[in-house]
């Protein structure tokens, strides 16, 4: 743990040594973009640009700023993957998705009442009954 610490504030961030400048102890990308993680820097820069994510990195107050360098890194790999929809072609995706098993459970919850009803009402009289 210490060992990692020292290594950690010994070698510059990943944005830092992507952009090769000294990583100064008041860098705002150092604690969210740590060097063994290079890809996440390159991503996010790729796509939004170091400056304009440095600017985000300011307006948001610093306790959700793990939460938006998570969510800026999430949107970039999506952007490469899907240039064209990026995040929003995996949202809608699993929109479908749910529609479709709606759909399904609809149907299946149709069936089960036709179902019961072809009983001719003997089941939920008896479950009524039995229970009671
Ligand atoms: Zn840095």
């Amino acid at each position: 743990m210490a060992s990692s610490y020292s290594n950690y504030i010994n070698s510059p961030c990943a944005a830092c040594k992507f952009l090769r400048r000294r990583c100064t102890s008041d860098c705002v990308f150092a604690p969210y973009f740590p060097p063994d993680e290079p890809t996440k820097f390159a991503n996010v820069h790729r796509i939004f640009g170091a400056s304009n994510v440095s600017k985000i990195l300011h307006e948001v107050a610093p306790h959700q700023r793990e939460d938006t360098v998570n969510s800026l890194a999430y949107e970039a790999e999506a952007r490469l993957n899907d240039p064209v929809y990026g995040c929003v072609g995996a949202i809608s995706v699993l929109q479908r998705q749910v529609l479709k098993l709606q759909r399904e459970l609809e149907e299946t919850n149709a069936d089960l009442m036709r179902y019961a009803s072809s009983l001719g009402g003997e089941m939920t009289s008896n479950y009524g009954g039995q229970r009671g």
